[in-house]
């Protein structure tokens, strides 16, 4: 089982998006074991986008990330980095996929409405940026084993 960080940024509040967003989540089976809303500190956004600094879309970026308040989730599944991506579609909303929250939502190539960690390691780092232990909930989800199948022991 793997744990991802997925902000839903500012447009996606404004724009009432987030129970669409968050629908899609909880349909796919994923199990949302952290959840808040958040104005980010500049600080905070720095840190977060410590790999873009310097580059021309860095500073907007940190104003976008930081003008009006995110909820931030962590969600668990098998796989959970990599299918949260797909699920979020490629970068600019002008050129994402139909069927990616990106593709159906957005058009802009910043405003893109969410962020998912892209790596085990940006995923590990991200979630403790944003949340403490105690934060995070470890409870059974009751439909675990029609979500996947563990008759065989292997979660499949
Ligand atoms: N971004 C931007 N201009 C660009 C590329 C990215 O404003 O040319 C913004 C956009 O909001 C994006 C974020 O910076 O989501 C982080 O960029 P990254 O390449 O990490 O894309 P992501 O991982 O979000 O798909
Ligand atoms: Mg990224």
């Amino acid at each position: 089982m793997e744990k991802t960080l997925i902000l839903l940024k500012p447009d996606a509040i404004q724009r009432r998006l987030l129970g669409k967003i968050i629908a899609r989540f909880e349909e796919k089976g994923f199990q949302i074991v952290g959840m808040k809303m958040m104005l980010i500190p500049e600080s905070m956004a720095r840190k977060h986008y410590a790999s873009h600094e310097g580059k021309d879309f860095f500073e907007p970026l940190v104003r976008y990330t930081t003008s009006s308040p995110v909820v931030v989730i962590v969600v668990k599944g098998k796989n959970a980095i990599e299918i949260v991506r797909k699920m979020m579609g490629a970068t600019f909303g002008s050129k994402a996929e139909a069927g990616t929250i990106r593709g159906d939502y957005a058009v802009s190539n910043r405003f893109n409405l969410i962020h998912g960690s892209d790596s085990p390691s940006s995923a590990e780092k991200e979630i403790t940026t944003f949340f403490t232990k105690e934060e995070l909930l470890d409870y059974q989800p009751i439909d675990f084993s029609w979500v996947y199948d563990i008759s065989e022991g292997d979660v499949v």
